[in-house]
C-alpha cells in the first residue's frame, strides 16, 4: 500500500523554539512534512497576523535539522521568490486566495517553471470549478514541483459542531475530474475543535482522500492562532498509528 500524504505542524510560526520544538516532536511521531503559516489570513483586523518573512529561517532550521520537507502558504505573488530562495519544499494557496482567479493567477505566474509543490485549498465557498481552475492555473504555469489540493471544509452561515462544513462530494467530484491529483484533508480547520479532528480524519480516508494536512502545536493551549483545533505531536502521533500501523 502506498503511504498516505501527512503533512503536520502549528497554525502559526510564533518564534524559533516553537516552531523546533514542534518540529522534533512531530518528526519523533513520524513525521515528514512540517507545515507553519508565516502570513496569516485573519478573518478579522486586529489578530496575529504571522510573523512574515523572519519565520523561513526557523522553518529551513526545522528542515535542516530534522529532514523534514516544510510547508507555508504563499499569499501573495511577491513573496514567492522568498520561499523559493529559503527551500520551502511546498507552497500552499490559502482557502480565502483560492477564491481569486487574478491572485491564483499571479501567484501561478510568479512559480512558472519552478520545482516547488503547490497544493491548492478549496475555495471558502462551494465552488468546485473555482477550485478545478486554480489547480488549472499551476498546471498552465508549468510548475515542475508536484500539485495537489485539500478539502479545508466550506463557510457557512447555519452553525453546526463544525468551523468550516466538509462536503465530500465535491473533492469526489474533483477526484473524477482529475484523477491524478492527490487530495488531501485538512480536518483540523473543518473540525474547529481538537476532539472533533480524529473523527473528520478518519472520514476523509474512510472517502478515499490520500493524506492529512493537520495542525498542531507543542503548546495548543498557548497557541498565537487556531489553539482550539491544533493537537499536540503526541496526540497527532496516536491519530497516525491509528491510521497507518506500518509507517
Ligand atoms: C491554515 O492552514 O492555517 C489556514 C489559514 O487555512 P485556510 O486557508 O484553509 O483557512
Ligand atoms: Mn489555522
Amino acid at each position: 500500500m502506498t503511504h498516505r500524504i501527512i503533512v503536520a505542524g502549528p497554525c502559526s510560526a510564533e518564534s524559533r523554539e516553537q516552531v523546533l520544538e514542534t518540529a522534533a516532536g512531530l518528526a519523533a511521531e513520524g513525521v515528514t512534512a512540517f507545515r507553519a503559516g508565516l502570513w496569516k489570513p485573519r478573518t478579522r483586523p486586529g489578530c496575529f497576523e504571522g510573523v512574515g518573512a523572519e519565520g523561513l529561517e526557523w522553518l529551513a532550521e526545522a528542515r535542516t535539522v530534522y529532514g523534514m520537507r516544510i510547508a507555508t502558504e504563499l499569499n501573495n505573488a511577491r513573496n514567492a521568490e522568498l520561499l523559493l530562495k529559503a527551500g520551502v519544499d511546498i507552497a500552499w494557496i490559502g482557502a480565502r486566495t483560492a477564491t481569486n482567479p487574478f491572485d491564483v493567477q499571479e501567484i501561478a505566474d510568479a512559480l512558472r517553471g519552478c520545482s516547488i509543490d503547490v497544493y491548492v485549498k478549496n475555495p471558502v465557498a462551494p465552488d468546485p470549478a473555482l477550485w478545478l481552475g486554480a489547480v488549472e492555473r499551476f498546471e498552465r504555469a508549468g510548475i515542475r514541483g508536484k500539485l495537489g489540493a485539500i478539502h479545508r471544509g466550506f463557510c457557512s452561515w447555519e452553525k453546526d459542531i463544525f468551523r468550516n462544513t466538509p462536503l465530500w462530494n465535491i473533492p469526489l467530484w474533483l477526484r473524477e475530474q482529475r484523477p491524478d491529483l492527490p487530495i488531501l484533508c485538512d480536518p483540523s480547520h473543518i473540525a474547529g475543535a481538537a476532539r472533533l479532528v480524529p473523527h473528520v480524519a478518519r472520514m476523509a480516508l474512510e472517502v478515499g482522500l490520500d493524506g492529512l494536512f493537520v495542525e498542531s502545536h507543542c503548546n495548543p493551549a498557548e497557541a498565537w492562532s487556531d489553539a482550539a483545533q491544533q493537537l499536540t505531536p503526541a496526540q497527532f502521533g496516536t491519530l497516525l498509528r491509528e491510521i497507518e500501523p506500518n509507517r
